[in-house]
């Protein structure tokens, strides 16, 4: 059944809804035992949501399941970010964008798995102790990351539902596209980011996952807006996004991203994109391919120091003595604070603190991080004068099909964060960009992304629904 006639039948009462959600709960977990989608399933409040929706089947989300990433806050729910040094810290508030769905009549299920504060791109960065996400299709391949947990859940579940994933280098559209669901990722500001367990707040995104266009088109409804509560959150009107489904694509220019299709992508990969793109040509749209030199050359270096730069200082804030895990106190604070988050912080973790450090600390600052600065400005006036004309541009959304965890093990950490090649520019950008799941290659999903000017989501629905099932 899908989203719009799952919240149709709530509404008219022609679901038990609460023991419907009784039954969606029992194959949360049961999925949970094999594949670890959720670091929490939070079964009294989905319950406590359920009986309300019972009594009171209105929202335009009236009923339907929801998974938030373990990285946004919900009251009262263990969020963790998928980090140990967060371990029982339960919020005191909503973030924003769960405040608004639950306004819409949503049930939340659980907290879905990621790699450790958003540190991978294939959720196997968890933090200690946490369990590590399988792909869908198959169980010896990643689910991509880092809202990996978000990715698996929507597509493995029986159940209508969507993810609320978080985004800052790629971390929606590469779980979407190893486990063949769509992933919206809005234009940054779009969505407010109040609640949000920070990575790098120059890029961090919240934005929806769902087996179908419409699901991300209707979440994206509810969740955008301005907020008061987010500085960075843009107080601009919210687009009717569902209109789109209905527009035709007939007209739309493309500009089909040269670089992307370089010998370092997979051929199955380049295959099932240019079969999209041709679908697309198909139905009305023309297409051109351009080359975006400077983004496609510098995007990953550029990406990289800015965000473990950013990184590192918000992780400054966990010593374990507010919230989270607490060690005993012992010694100076130096000694303290360097036995907490030697114990709690995962590997990458503090590779990112190290690597980010350097590149702001005084002496190299100019070298790395205003260096980085300038050359986001660069990618962001290259990907605007494409956009003089071009409505979208087309690339793949990983490189490669869902490597296996063997394979992973062999890769070095650069060679790991190169595979986001395709996807740190345009969250550089903070233009909005989707996975759109074109195809399989040996029972695998292929993603194609598509990028839109800013503010301009509803294109990517409106070419999204082409490809709908
Ligand atoms: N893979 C990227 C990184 O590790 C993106 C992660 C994300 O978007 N949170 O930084």
């Amino acid at each position: 059944m899908k989203v719009q006639e799952f919240i149709k039948k709530v509404q008219d009462k022609d679901i038990n809804i609460v023991e419907h959600i009784h039954k969606v709960l029992e194959e949360c977990k049961k999925i949970n035992k094999e594949y670890h989608y959720l670091n929490t399933i939070s079964e009294e409040l989905a319950l406590k949501q359920a009986e309300q929706i019972k009594k009171n089947p209105k929202g335009k989300l009236a009923g339907l399941p929801i998974s938030i990433k373990d990285s946004i806050c919900v009251k009262d729910i263990e969020s963790t970010a998928g980090s140990k040094i967060l371990k029982g810290y339960k919020p005191y508030f909503h973030a924003t964008a769960v405040e608004k769905a639950i306004k819409e009549g949503v049930i939340i299920i659980g907290k879905t798995a990621q790699d450790e504060f958003g540190f991978g791109g294939f959720s196997t960065n968890a933090g200690v102790d946490f369990e590590i996400p399988l792909n869908p299709f198959d169980k010896n391949r990643a689910t991509g990351g880092s809202s990996g947990g978000a990715g698996g859940l929507t597509q493995k579940a029986s159940f209508p539902n969507i993810g609320l994933g978080e985004c800052t280098g790629g971390s929606i559209e590469s779980p979407a596209s190893f486990c063949g669901v769509f992933g919206l990722v809005p234009t940054y500001g779009r969505v407010s980011r109040y609640g949000l367990i920070d990575y790098g707040n120059s890029l961090d995104k919240l934005g929806p996952l769902g087996k179908n266009i419409y699901d991300c088109a209707l979440m994206m409804e509810v969740i955008s807006g301005y907020d008061e509560k987010d500085s960075t959150s843009l107080n601009k009107e919210v687009d009717s996004y569902t209109k789109y489904l209905k527009k035709d694509i007939k007209g739309l220019k493309i500009g089909v991203i040269k670089e992307a299709f370089s010998d370092g992508t997979d051929n199955s990969v380049k295959k099932n994109v240019w079969n999209g793109i041709k679908k697309l040509e198909k139905q009305g749209c023309t297409y051109k391919e351009i080359s975006l030199p400077i983004t496609m050359k510098y995007g990953i270096s550029t990406y990289y120091t800015l965000a473990t730069t950013e990184a590192s200082t918000n992780l400054a804030k966990y010593c374990g003595m507010r919230y989270g895990a607490s060690e005993e106190i012992k010694g100076n604070f130096d000694e303290y604070f360097t036995n907490v988050r030697s114990k709690n912080f995962g590997k990458e973790a503090k590779r990112r603190i190290m690597l980010g450090t350097f590149a702001r600390m005084s002496g190299f600052r100019d070298a790395y991080y205003i260096k980085a600065a300038k050359v986001r400005s660069l990618i962001i006036e290259e990907y605007k004068k494409a956009f003089n004309n071009f409505d979208i541009l087309i690339t793949p959304t990983m490189p490669i099909l869902p490597p296996t965890f063997k394979e992973l093990e062999k890769l070095t950490p650069l060679q790991d964060y190169m595979m986001d090649i395709m996807t740190v520019s345009p969250n550089l950008a903070g233009l909005p960009h989707i996975n759109i799941p074109v195809g399989f290659e040996k029972s695998l999903p292929i993603g194609m992304m598509i990028i839109s000017d800013h503010l301009q989501e509803g294109k990517l629905i409106q070419v999204g629904k082409e490809f709908d099932n």
